[in-house]
């Protein structure tokens, strides 16, 4: 293998680490420790010239290439065997133009850093609700989280992109340039091209009225009754998902409710004058713990880090939603009381209101007549408990499949070709034309694969 990578640190000027430095098997890690690979070598390209120089060198060895920016992926979807990684981690840097509203975000930053930056101008963009997610991996899969009714999909905030291609040329493409490659990228994830930078439209806010409300488990039906029927009649502002947790085991929980299983809503509301909408959530039934307060935004975005640091073994499933049946909430009761560690979650994201007033075929992103993202996800620190926590996530998924739409959120999944063309839903043929166009022959084929249009 070394033979393949002879020229690759001369190449490149970032840092490159083949087999025998060093450091590989920090540099190959994945945020899931479940995914083993072992790539030829790692190249932590520093701009646009280098990644296009990882890339020319990888064709034409006939490399595969996988590519990095915050290693989440769930099926390990940022590295490959044998293949070159083309990390971004040290293309970190953001620029906001706070007169504009607008944040240049580089493809290696992290969700935590970008909320840092965007806050302190009083502005912020709809991410996902873990701080140590890439931007590249999110945002290019659709990008689901608290603001999500209010703000919409991190795609529909995002305004250009500057893009390698598999001929090692670069591209900024928006509304006006490139404008099927554009479109592709919204939802499309990495099948078309290595993200160096995108621009984001921000929205004026810096604090929230956010939290938790812990409901006991044996109201959990009621509680998800009650959030089917309440939350599309609200208006945007409210942020609003459901969840099954275990409390934490740690402050600032009381220790009377430690890893005690509960139906939760997750609630954020921008401001700090409390909605109707979220006094009504707040008051429904009798919570075990309100934990609602003003928070800044990215003190709340990062509020469950530490919960899930990586080095975890992580096995998910997610699938679209758009009617929530009691039976299905028969179902999921059911397999919450057997959640077989206390990281293990189901999350039911709410994904109407903004996120909604999209069109299915205005981005990639195929479902949004979906009115929820769900996602069960087995998470244990022991790999003993791998087999267990996978089965559970299976067998729970399983149980939903006669309730949920026919495809799933490509950045909630596993490596599953065979769920591919699901995940892309109707958009599908479309993106295989583009695919064709801007590659032909699928450099870019380690991510949930859109296999090129003959
Ligand atoms: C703890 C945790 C919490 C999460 N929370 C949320 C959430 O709240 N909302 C949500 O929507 N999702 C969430 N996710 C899912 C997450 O969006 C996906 O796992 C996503 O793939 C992670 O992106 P990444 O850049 O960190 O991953 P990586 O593993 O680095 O990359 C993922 C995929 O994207 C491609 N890619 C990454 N960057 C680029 C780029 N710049 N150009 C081209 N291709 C690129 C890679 O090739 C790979 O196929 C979460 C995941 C985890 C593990």
């Amino acid at each position: 293998m070394a033979v393949m990578t002879e020229g690759l640190a001369a190449a490149v000027r970032g840092r490159v680490v083949e087999r025998s430095d060093a450091g590989y098997d920090e540099a190959r890690a994945l945020y899931n420790a479940m995914i083993d690979k072992r790539p030829a070598a790692i190249a932590y390209c520093v701009d646009d010239q280098d990644v296009a120089a990882a890339v020319r060198f990888a064709t034409e060895r006939g490399l595969r290439i996988a590519v990095r920016s915050g290693g989440h992926n769930g099926g390990g979807l940022g590295c490959v065997d044998d293949g070159l990684v083309i990390d971004l981690s040290a293309m970190n840097r953001i620029e906001v133009e706070p007169g504009a509203q607008l944040a240049r975000v580089q493809g290696g930053v992290l969700l935590a850093r970008m909320l840092e930056a965007t806050h302190v101008h009083g502005l912020t963009i709809p991410v996902g609700i873990i701080g140590t997610t890439g931007i590249g991996g999110l945002t290019l899969g659709g990008g689901i989280g608290h603001l999500t009714r209010t703000y919409g999909l991190t795609i529909d905030n995002l305004v250009t992109a500057k893009v390698v291609l598999a001929d090692g040329s670069v591209v900024q493409c928006d509304t006006q340039r490139e404008r099927d490659l554009f479109w592709a990228l919204r939802g499309g994830g990495g099948n078309f091209g290595i993200v160096t930078e995108f621009t984001f439209r921000c929205h004026p806010a810096t604090t929230a009225l956010a939290g938790p409300v812990l409901h006991d488990l044996d109201d959990a039906a009621d509680v998800l009754r009650w959030y089917r029927d309440f939350v599309g009649a609200q208006p945007d502002e409210l942020g609003i998902w459901f969840g099954f947790v275990s409390v934490p085991p740690g402050p600032p929980f009381p220790e009377e409710l430690h890893l005690r299983k509960t139906a939760a809503l997750v609630l954020t509301q921008v401001g700090e004058e409390e909605s109707p909408a979220l006094r009504e959530a707040r008051a429904f039934g009798k919570p075990l713990l309100d934990g609602v307060g003003p928070l800044p935004l990215p003190v709340w975005n990062t509020a469950f880090d530490a919960v899930y640091p990586a080095g975890d073994q992580w096995y998910w499933r997610g699938d679209f939603v758009e009617e929530l049946s009691d039976a299905a909430i028969d179902v999921h009761v059911e397999y919450a009381e057997r959640m077989p560690t206390w990281k293990s979650t189901m999350h039911l994201y709410s994904i109407d209101g903004a996120a909604s007033r999209v069109g299915n075929d205005e981005t990639a992103w195929a479902y949004r007549d979906a009115n929820w993202s769900q996602v069960v996800v087995g998470v244990d620190p022991d790999p003993a408990n791998a087999a267990a926590i996978t089965e559970w996530s299976k067998s729970y998924s399983d149980a939903l499949k006669p309730y949920v739409m026919a495809g799933g959120y490509s950045n909630f999944a596993m490596d599953e070709p065979d769920r591919v063309r699901g995940m892309y839903g109707a958009n599908y043929e479309r993106l295989a034309q583009v695919k064709a166009h801007y590659d032909p022959e699928n450099v870019f084929r380690v991510n949930q694969n859109i296999k090129p249009a003959e």
